[in-house]
């Protein structure tokens, strides 16, 4: 029976306690995104394996090494996808995305999956935070995408995180900078590990991001791209530069970032955190204007970065960010009896109704039990109804953070309990004011 009890090596649950941290990410990084025009897009988790071969790259270490791929019952070749950009073009050119006003801006969170060796910070089922903008070859489009980069970080309150920069130029200046590196590898050639040998013809570039600590080293002291790159990639990268600065969005120049995927061309970056062991790139992204005809459509220039959820979350954590807290529940209703059950129901209907967070006893237990469960539970109020409470009519509602108290009618519960809310909210306020006496029965008798 064990097997059925455990997640799968490389995946992770996301439990009650955590999960409304990351809910505060996520929404923060579509509302932000939001605001610089782009809009969600939802793709299937799992398309044609092609579309990966062709839009990642069959030299990328991500489609020799890391695809879920399987035939289907219908005999067709699968893969869930590793990463977000392949399918969110594919959609763009699917439904003629193209034929709207461009740039298109499109926004995702997904699950991602790729076969890699689970360490801190690298699973087999990861999320990511996605942007794409297609349909613009201008340099202010890159430092734009990379100041939403930065905006999410600097909301979220994360530090220490260096901006790499780059730009691994086009296809035309590719064919010099791939010559010079064929020729330093091929003088290398013993060192390289069998997978790189392959890639030595077909795409050297890869080479200067495999994982082999033997080809990571002779990578060192290979070719920098940045000394090949033509005038007009040049002038692209100077004017991403010019943006950047005139953002005040501090950069550093890496000249040895290529990125994991075949389809980057000129700027590249990554947002880098020292703090999170070796699995420190919290997010990648540049330019990747040739993919469009790589998937069969015309050609159209585009770029997009992925933030990896699961890394940001270990930075906060390692950070002690402050994040909001979770939503607490503003009453738990404490009953004596089935009559008074059958009344918390009917009342946290209603409270329901009007916003609130209400929760009463499920369970048939004792006062004393479900007294212990709305502490446990942190609930901000209690409100005990019996028989009592029943026949009286009314009930007193006691504030679990602090000492207060009061009657309430049960008729009108609903209307009380709210102004109640709002009279504890205010004497918060006025606490905090150093406001007393006339003026603060003043201001709570505004609410009456
Ligand atoms: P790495 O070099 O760390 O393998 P990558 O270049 O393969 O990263 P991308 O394909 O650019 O990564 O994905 C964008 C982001 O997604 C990464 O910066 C990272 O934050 C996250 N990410 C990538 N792979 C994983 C993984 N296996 N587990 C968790 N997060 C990941
Ligand atoms: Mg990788």
């Amino acid at each position: 029976m064990a097997l059925v009890t455990k997640a799968i090596k490389g995946t992770q649950d996301l439990l009650p306690c955590d999960s409304y941290k990351n809910r505060f990410v996520e929404q923060t990084m579509l509302d932000i995104a939001a605001k610089f025009g782009f809009k969600e897009i939802r793709t299937p988790v799992f398309e044609h394996t092609e579309l990966f071969s062709r839009g990642v790259g069959d030299t990328t270490d991500v489609v020799q090494k890391e695809m879920y791929t399987f035939d289907d019952k219908g005999g067709r070749s699968i893969t869930l996808r590793p990463e977000g950009t392949a399918g969110a073009m594919r959609a763009f050119l699917e439904h003629g995305l193209f034929n709207e006003p461009l740039p298109q801006k499109v926004s995702y969170l997904t699950s991602c999956y790729r076969y890699e060796k689970p360490q801190a910070g690298r699973l087999r089922e990861f999320h990511q935070f996605g942007v794409e903008c297609f349909g613009t070859a201008a340099p202010a489009a890159d430092a734009e995408l990379i100041c939403l980069a930065h905006q999410i970080f600097n909301f979220l309150g994360i530090e220490g995180l260096t901006l790499e920069l780059n730009s691994i130029g086009c296809p035309t200046c590719r064919k010099l900078y791939h010559k010079a590196l064929r020729d330093y590898f091929e003088a290398h050639r013993a060192q390289l590990c069998p997978t790189c040998l392959d890639r030595l013809e077909r795409n050297p570039m890869r080479i200067l991001d495999c994982k082999n600590p033997e080809c990571k080293e002779i990578a060192q002291n290979a070719p920098k791209v940045l000394d090949y790159i033509c005038s007009d990639c040049a002038a692209h990268f100077d004017a991403v530069k010019r943006h950047l600065d005139a953002m005040n969005i501090p950069y550093v120049v890496n000249p040895t970032i290529v990125r994991g995927l075949d389809y980057y061309t000129r700027t590249v970056f990554e947002f880098v955190s020292t703090q999170i062991g070796a699995q420190g790139t919290v997010c990648g992204g540049g330019r990747y204007d040739g993919l469009a005809e790589e998937l069969g459509g015309s050609a159209t220039p585009s770029l997009g970065f992925a933030l990896g959820i699961e890394r940001l979350m270990l930075l906060i954590q390692a950070q002690n960010t402050p994040l909001p807290e979770e939503e607490k529940t503003d009453l738990f209703i404490v009953t004596m009896g089935d009559d008074a059950n059958c009344r918390a129901a009917q009342l946290a209907c209603s409270l329901r109704e009007n916003g609130m967070t209400v929760q009463y006893d499920v369970l048939g237990r004792s006062v004393k039990a479900q007294m212990k469960y709305a502490n446990k539970i942190k609930a901000c109020n209690t409100v005990v109804i019996g028989d009592s409470e029943l026949e009286s009519g009314v009930v007193t509602v006691k504030d679990m953070e602090g000492d207060g108290s009061a009657q309430l009618p049960l008729a009108d519960f609903e209307d009380a309990f709210e102004r109640y809310l709002i009279q504890a909210e205010l004497r918060k306020i006025a606490d905090g004011e150093g406001m007393e006496g006339a003026d603060l029965s003043q201001l709570l008798t505004k609410t009456e």
